[in-house]
């Protein structure tokens, strides 16, 4: 088990598979990109099976989550996913995506075993997406979102960051729009991880200023009452509302940093050059890929991975004084 000194457990392994992406929001990186990690760095796609084999069968990870950088820009995605679904002891599998290239992939990916998506896309408009992720792409991405349901990889859901004054006048036109197409909607709290340093506190959209938006058109209800769990989003039933599929809508908002949910964390992260990171906000991390490539066994690794996450701090500190954004950007961590 992965196990830290404040009794959480962590079953939830995010992967990320590259730091390099086709867009650029503001929000995660410059407009002129990163320095990408060296190929010689990243792990393999066997390297990385092996890992998620021993996260899955020595140490209880029971759900795997595909994310970057862009995932669907890793040339063995299909081979990665299928190699972890023919695991004896099967996980759940996900993908955090951008979306783009996802409705041409989308069957392929389905095929290889991967049950689920979760697509970004933080606004409707042409313009504003230009904005936003720099890159004109909006078509493609909503393309994504269709091929991805088409393909059964549901329920789809929709993560989307609001950003004042670019796009923050867009919750109820982003919740209509899935609540049409059946797609589980998620507003995340801006966070400080961009590679710019450019998170201001009293700039960011709140949990409770995008669900008094919401509640200007909606009703919401409280969905999750006693049953959340380690689920990062609080989830609101839209009342007289159901999806297509007659299921009853819903919405929800994760708020990471004004309503933490660090104290019911299961996660643990896998970076692409083999680093396990306990927490998005850890100032540290644990090589994995010396080890692997140093030629230790499955128990040493399963080890030094144990002890990573066993001295996980209880929160993210955002919130401190003392707060220190971590050193490497939401996109080479994996979000
Ligand atoms: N490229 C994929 C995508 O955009 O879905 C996967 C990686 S991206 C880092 C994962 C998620 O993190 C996206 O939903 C994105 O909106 C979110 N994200 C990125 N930077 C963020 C930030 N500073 N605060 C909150 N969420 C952020
Ligand atoms: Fe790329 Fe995702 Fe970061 Fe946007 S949020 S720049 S799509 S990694």
């Amino acid at each position: 088990m992965l196990a830290d000194s404040y009794g959480r457990v962590a079953t939830d392994l995010r992967v990320s598979l590259t730091d390099r992406c086709n867009l650029r929001c503001t929000y995660c990186m410059p407009p002129e990109g990163l320095e990408w990690l060296p190929k010689p760095e990243l792990l393999t796609d066997d390297e990385l099976l092996r890992l998620i084999r021993i996260g899955v069968d020595l140490l209880g990870i029971t759900e795997v989550r595909f994310t970057g950088g862009e995932p669907l820009l890793r040339r063995g995605l299909p081979g990665i996913i299928a190699g972890t679904t023919e695991l004896s002891t099967r996980p759940r599998t996900a993908l955090t995506t951008n979306g783009i290239g996802l409705a041409r992939m989308a069957p392929a990916l389905a095929e290889a075993g991967l049950d689920r998506v979760n697509v970004s896309l933080d606004t409707l408009r042409p313009d504003v997406f230009e904005t936003l992720a720099r890159r004109r792409r909006l078509s493609d991405v909503l393309d994504g979102l269709a091929g991805a349901a088409d393909a059964g990889l549901t329920p789809v859901k929709v993560n989307a960051v609001l950003m004042r004054g670019v796009n923050d006048g867009e919750a109820t036109d982003l919740l209509h729009y899935c609540l049409e197409r059946g797609y589980e909607l998620r507003f995340i709290e801006q966070m400080p991880l961009d590679a710019q340093h450019g998170w201001r506190r009293d700039t960011m959209i709140t949990a409770e200023e995008i669900l008094a938006g919401l509640r200007a058109e909606f009703v919401l209800e409280e969905a999750d009452a006693g049953t959340r769990g380690s689920a990062p989003a609080e989830l609101f039933h839209v009342r007289g509302v159901r999806f297509p599929n007659g299921e009853q809508a819903t919405v929800g908002v994760i708020g990471s940093v004004t309503r933490p949910f660090c104290g019911a964390c299961d996660r643990v992260r896998l970076t692409a050059d083999g680093q396990v990171r306990n927490c998005l906000f850890a100032r540290e991390e644990s090589d994995l890929r010396s080890l692997l490539r140093g030629g230790a066994t499955d128990e040493e690794i399963a080890r030094r991975w144990s002890e990573a996450v066993a001295v996980k701090l209880p929160g993210h500190g955002i919130n401190d004084p003392s707060f220190l954004q971590p050193s490497r950007p939401m996109s080479a961590i994996g979000g």
